[in-house]
């Protein structure tokens, strides 16, 4: 089998996965956060626990598109690349560095998941970047998929990182339980961080104009609209004090 075989086929994999994913989340939240209930035998801390269920994607990603023979000097691929890398450092190790003390530990089921999920993608979209015919002129720079794309990433990194920054003070020293968000986009909805995201790989997705970004959009919207509906749920039944007029994850909408 030939790395482009094995690249196709994952691919469908992904395509098949997000549509499962997506069906299955509506009737089953995976359990952690404030979904876990319950203990298990081995459990990380979550600094730990990110750290190593996050990091896979970046090697992953750094082995294909240095090392499958396709154009990874060339300066488009080189700039997707580099962004893709700087996100996965920021959820590896900055995110969970910043994360707050009282965060619930992960268990080594989300931790297996997590490795196996992050390498496949971190395979598909770094060999996405070094393969695709149309990333090798420059001018795609100019072209307003890149523009608009770019645009769009900048704006759910923000709405992302600053969503996680409210969750991370909410807790004080010593704490661990939950609170209602306030402020910025919890104005209007209880998931902003789950919105960022999504806007987020929306943009490289346009960006990129490549399958395996695509793939992953469609897999992040599978996972954390269903999720989204979940916390929002969860939130309502947890506070009768909840805002009434505030959305799950599209604001005025749903
Ligand atoms: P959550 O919003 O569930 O939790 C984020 C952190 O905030 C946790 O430390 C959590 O603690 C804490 N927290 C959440 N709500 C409250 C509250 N009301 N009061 C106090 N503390 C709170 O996000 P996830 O853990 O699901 O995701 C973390 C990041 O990873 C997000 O930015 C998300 O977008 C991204 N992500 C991306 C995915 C993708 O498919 N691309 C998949 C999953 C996550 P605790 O652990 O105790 O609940």
């Amino acid at each position: 089998m030939t790395l482009d075989q094995l690249y196709t086929g994952l691919l469908y994999f992904l395509f098949g996965f997000s549509a499962l994913t997506f069906i299955a989340s509506f009737f089953y939240t995976t359990p952690y956060g404030r979904f876990k209930t319950t203990q298990s035998r081995f459990e990380f801390p979550p600094v730990i626990g990110w750290l190593l269920l996050e990091s896979p994607c970046l090697f992953a990603a750094s082995l294909t598109f240095f090392l499958s023979g396709g154009n990874s000097t060339a300066l488009v691929p080189l700039i997707f690349i580099c962004i893709w890398q700087t996100h996965y450092f920021y959820r590896s190790v900055i995110f969970p560095l910043r994360i707050s003390k009282g965060s619930k530990p992960v268990a080594l089921s989300g931790i297996a998941f997590g490795v196996v999920f992050n390498s496949l993608n971190g395979f598909l979209n770094g060999y996405a970047f070094a393969h695709a015919e149309h990333l090798l002129n420059p001018a795609w720079l100019t072209t307003p998929y890149f523009i608009v794309g770019i645009a769009l990433m900048v704006i759910g990194v923000s709405i992302n990182i600053h969503a996680d920054n409210v969750l991370r003070n909410l807790r004080k020293p010593g704490e661990t339980g939950y609170k209602i968000p306030q402020g910025g986009l919890y104005r209007y909805i209880s998931v902003p961080n789950y919105l960022g995201e999504i806007i987020e790989w929306a943009g490289l997705a346009l960006a990129a104009c490549t399958p395996a970004a695509l793939s992953f959009l469609l897999f992040t919207i599978a996972n954390l609209f269903p999720r989204a509906l979940a916390h929002h749920r969860w939130y309502k039944k947890t506070f009768a004090d909840y805002p009434k007029e505030r959305k799950a994850i599209i604001p005025f909408v749903l």
